[in-house]
């Protein structure tokens, strides 16, 4: 039966894994090599150097497009290392379409790498789609999506941005990071590129840092595959291993994520400290009906502001838990806390990031696969101290 047909449980254990073909060993070797020897001058195994190919990254790379019902895989040394490579598609002059609302790491590239070599930003409010015709000019190139956003979980329509793309000839690019592969498949949705930071919930135990691109048009996988190569932002078979194990229970961590989340979600709404809670499963959120027209569930990323807006009581909260612990990143087994405005937002300019609702009393939450009642009552203590 081909890996197509699987169902995504199935496919997150044995898509891209077959036994080693030396000595049968089920689990994928760490092949820790950087070279490979050569018969005579080009007559190889199909591999020549590890920056180009490496059996443990390929096996991974074959995992996560079966994950995405993508056709290729590349697999970066971080998500920057992916979101670099699908820039430099583009050349001086081209512009590219985006939210403003995204990962401060990628607004930072956007604004402090690639805008002075020539490539122009509109940073723009996608939940209106008919806000973006008047940005489409003779030189865009493409749509940059993120969805959910980070941290205001709001929830762009895939399905309405693909049309718009179709139309006018640009790439779809969709950051799938907040969703994983469990939740949500934008190439299914009609984009044509899906990018992880593998980082988070793909690797899904916060020791590894890793990025991936999946496409299925076979030019653009072409012209990928050569930047990867040529630039060298690949990852190593150790990391690639690391994921490969990950993954395997990824769709029984994002069922717990997913139910972890929601009680989380339920507990804040709640809260007479809590002013607002961002999780795209309430029923008021304003976005609901999108996220659920597009995702399996609604994720374990829940943001929420404190009914005071002082700076010095936040961080107080933030320095309070016991289980949850204050680091930036997310995606992994272990619940964390983090502030964005002064963490992972502060290279947004304070005025655009409160245009976009990353406010000094925002926190975000990533629910790990704790015990959920253990993560209620510690945000409950945590928020009695205040
Ligand atoms: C973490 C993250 C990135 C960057 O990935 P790294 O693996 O840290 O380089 C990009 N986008 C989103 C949404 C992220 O959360």
């Amino acid at each position: 039966m081909e890996h197509s047909e699987w169902q995504f449980g199935t496919k997150a254990i044995h898509a891209g894994v077959t036994p080693d073909p030396t000595t049968g060993a089920i689990m994928t070797p760490i092949y820790q090599t950087s070279t490979y020897v050569q018969e005579y001058p080009g007559k190889h195994h199909g591999y020549a150097y590890a920056r180009g190919k490496n059996p443990t990254r390929d096996a991974l790379q074959k995992s996560i497009a079966a994950l995405e019902n993508g056709k290729h895989c590349l697999c970066f040394s971080s998500g920057m290392g992916a979101i670099d490579a699908i820039v430099k598609l583009l050349k001086s002059g081209d512009e590219i379409i985006t939210g403003n609302d995204l990962y401060g790491g990628t607004y930072r590239m956007f604004t402090k790498i690639f805008h002075p070599l020539g490539i122009h930003f509109h940073f723009i409010d996608l939940s209106d789609t008919a806000n973006i015709e008047k940005y489409i000019h003779h030189n865009t190139k493409l749509i940059w999506i993120e969805t959910p956003t980070n941290p205001t979980m709001q929830i762009i329509d895939i399905q309405a941005y693909s049309k718009i793309a179709k139309k006018y000839g640009l790439l779809l690019a969709v950051d799938n990071t907040f969703a994983s592969p469990y939740l949500q498949n934008p190439l299914s949705l009609g984009a044509d590129i899906v990018m992880h930071s593998v980082t988070k919930y793909l690797g899904g135990h916060s020791d590894v840092v890793m990025g991936a691109l999946v496409m299925n048009n076979n030019e653009l996988y072409e012209k990928l595959s050569f930047i990867h190569n040529s630039c060298g932002a690949t990852p190593g078979p150790m990391d690639s291993f690391l994921v490969l194990r990950g993954i395997k229970t990824l769709h029984l961590r994002m069922e717990r994520h997913c139910f972890n989340g929601r009680k989380t979600a339920e507990f804040l709404s709640q809260h007479n400290k809590v002013e607002k809670v961002y999780w795209p499963g309430l029923p008021n959120h304003p976005n609901y009906n999108i996220a659920k027209k597009q995702m399996k569930d609604f994720g374990g990323m829940v943001s929420f502001t404190l009914k005071t807006a002082s700076l010095e009581k936040t961080f107080q909260l933030a320095s309070s838990f016991r289980v949850f612990s204050l680091a930036e990143s997310l995606g992994g087994v272990e619940s964390l806390v983090n502030h964005p405005a002064t963490m992972t937002h502060a290279s947004i300019p304070k005025a655009e990031r409160e245009k976009a609702g990353v406010t000094d009393n925002l926190l975000r939450l990533s629910i790990g696969v704790e015990d959920y009642q253990d993560l209620i009552n510690d945000l409950s203590q945590a928020l009695e101290k205040i």
